[in-house]
C-alpha cells in the first residue's frame, strides 16, 4: 500500500488529503484495501454509493450496456436516455432534463438556463443570482462563483459577475438582496459540505413565495440530499415547495459519472438549439445506470427504508451526544447526519479507520454520516461500537 500511495503522490495533482489506505474492492457495504482490511462504509464514496456495492442487478444492466452501446454523442437519440429522463421526470415532478457528467457541470447548466430565461424575458444579460453562505455547488468558475465559501473561491478570480450571498435560513436577508436584476436564488435544501444543515420550513416556503411574486427561478441543488437520501426521493419533497430547476448527481448514477439538472417547462423553453452542450453527458452508459438506480429505488424500496433505518441511526446517534460532553449536537435529515463536535474532528478519522470504519467531514467540526441506503441496523450498530470505542479513547 505504501508503494502505491508513493508513486500517487509524486503522479497525481496535489488537489486532496487523502487518508493513507488504497481501496480495491466493495461488497455490500464494506470496502477493502489492497490489505485486504475490511472497512465499514458510511461514507459511500460521499453520498454516491446509495444501493451498496455489488448490486447483481444493477452490475448486470451496465454489463450489457456496455456490449450493447456506450456512447453515441448527442447528435443522435438512444434509448436509455430516454428512460432515464421519464424516470427522473416522474421522481421529480419536472418537466425536461438535460443530462452531464458531474455535479459541478449540472449547477453550470442551471445556472445558464436561469441566465437565459431572464435574457428572453429582459432582452439584456445583466442578472443576478442570490446563492447562500456556507453553501457548496462545485468547483468549475460558474459553480465555484455560486459557492458560499471564501476559502475555495479566495484565489480563482475574477470568476463570474453577478453573484451575491445572503445567509442560509434567514429570509430576511435574502430579500434584502433581491432586486430588478434578480434572475435565480440557488440553496440547497440540506446544506452538505457546509456542516449539515437542513433548510427551515419557513425558509423554503418564503424562498417560494418571493420567488413567485417576483418570478425568480428557484434553483434546488439536490446533488447530495436528493435521491432518497433524507428519506423522500428528493429533499424538497419534505417542505411544501416544488423548485423551477433541480440538479442531481452524486447517487443519480450510483458510481457511473453523471449528473443532471431538470426544468419546468417554462423555464427549459428558454434553452433552444446550440445554447447548451456536452459530449458524454447523457450516453447510453451512464443513462442505463440512472435508469436502472430509479427501478431498483422502487423494487428495492428504498425511500421506505431509509425512513425506517435513520430513526435507528438518529436514536444511536442522540445516545452518542448524552455520553461525551465533546459532542455539541446532531443535525441532518434521514441518513444525511452530523454530529458536531467542540473540537477539530480531523484526528478522528484515521482512528476509526484504523478501527475499520469509514467516515467522512463536512467542515473542521463536523462527522458526516452518509452510508450506503441500504445499510441494515446490525450495521448501524457495528458503526456505532467502533465509533464509541474510539471516542472513548479521546
Ligand atoms: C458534490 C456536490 C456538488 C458537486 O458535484 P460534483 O459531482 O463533485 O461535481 C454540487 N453540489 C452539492 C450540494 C454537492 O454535494
Amino acid at each position: 500500500m505504501k508503494q502505491y500511495i508513493e508513486e500517487a503522490e509524486k503522479v497525481l495533482m496535489h488537489t486532496y488529503s487523502r487518508y493513507q489506505i488504497v481501496l480495491d474492492r466493495g461488497e455490500g457495504v464494506y470496502l477493502y484495501d489492497t490489505n485486504n482490511k475490511k472497512y465499514l462504509d458510511f461514507a459511500a464514496g460521499i453520498a454516491v454509493f446509495a444501493l451498496g456495492y455489488g448490486n447483481q442487478q444493477y452490475n448486470d444492466a451496465l454489463k450489457a450496456q456496455i456490449d450493447k452501446l456506450l456512447h453515441t454523442s448527442n447528435l443522435y437519440y438512444n434509448i436509455p436516455a430516454i428512460e432515464a429522463s421519464r424516470k427522473l421526470i416522474k421522481a421529480s415532478r419536472m418537466d425536461r432534463v438535460f443530462f452531464t457528467s458531474s455535479g459541478t457541470e449540472a449547477i453550470e447548466g442551471a445556472v445558464k438556463l436561469a441566465r437565459k430565461y431572464y435574457y428572453k424575458k429582459h432582452g439584456v444579460a445583466d442578472s443576478q443570482i442570490i446563492s447562500m453562505d456556507h453553501s457548496f455547488h462545485g468547483r468549475s468558475m460558474g459553480a465555484l462563483s455560486v459557492t458560499g465559501n471564501k476559502k475555495y473561491r479566495e484565489a480563482f478570480g475574477p470568476l463570474i459577475g453577478g453573484v451575491v450571498f445572503a445567509e442560509f435560513n434567514n429570509l430576511a436577508s435574502v430579500k434584502e438582496l433581491v432586486n430588478e436584476k434578480t434572475s435565480a436564488i440557488i440553496l440547497e435544501p440540506v446544506q452538505g459540505e457546509g456542516g449539515l444543515y437542513p433548510a427551515t420550513f419557513e425558509f423554503m416556503e418564503g424562498i417560494r413565495k418571493l420567488c413567485d411574486e417576483k418570478d425568480i427561478v428557484l434553483i434546488l441543488d439536490e446533488i447530495q440530499c436528493g435521491m432518497g437520501r433524507t428519506g423522500s426521493m428528493f429533499a424538497y419533497q419534505h417542505y411544501n415547495v416544488n423548485p423551477d430547476i433541480i440538479t442531481c448527481a452524486k447517487a443519480l448514477g450510483c458510481g457511473v459519472p453523471v449528473g443532471a439538472f431538470a426544468a419546468k417547462e417554462e423555464i427549459a423553453s428558454a434553452f433552444e438549439p446550440g445554447d447548451h452542450g456536452t459530449t458524454y453527458g447523457g450516453n447510453p452508459f451512464v443513462t442505463a445506470a440512472v435508469s436502472k438506480v430509479f427501478d431498483l429505488f422502487e423494487s428495492e424500496q428504498l425511500i421506505n427504508h431509509v425512513q425506517e433505518i435513520s430513526l435507528y441511526l438518529i436514536q444511536k446517534l442522540e445516545e452518542l451526544i448524552e455520553k461525551y460532553d465533546f459532542i455539541q449536537e446532531r443535525r441532518g435529515m434521514g441518513l444525511m447526519q452530523g454530529l458536531e463536535f467542540k473540537i477539530p474532528v480531523k484526528d478522528i478519522i484515521p482512528k476509526v479507520m484504523e478501527a475499520g470504519l469509514i467516515l467522512i467531514t463536512a467542515g473542521a467540526n463536523v462527522i458526516r454520516f452518509v452510508p450506503p441506503l441500504v445499510i441494515e441496523k446490525q450495521h448501524v450498530d457495528e458503526m456505532i461500537a467502533i465509533f464509541d470505542e474510539v471516542l472513548s479513547k479521546i
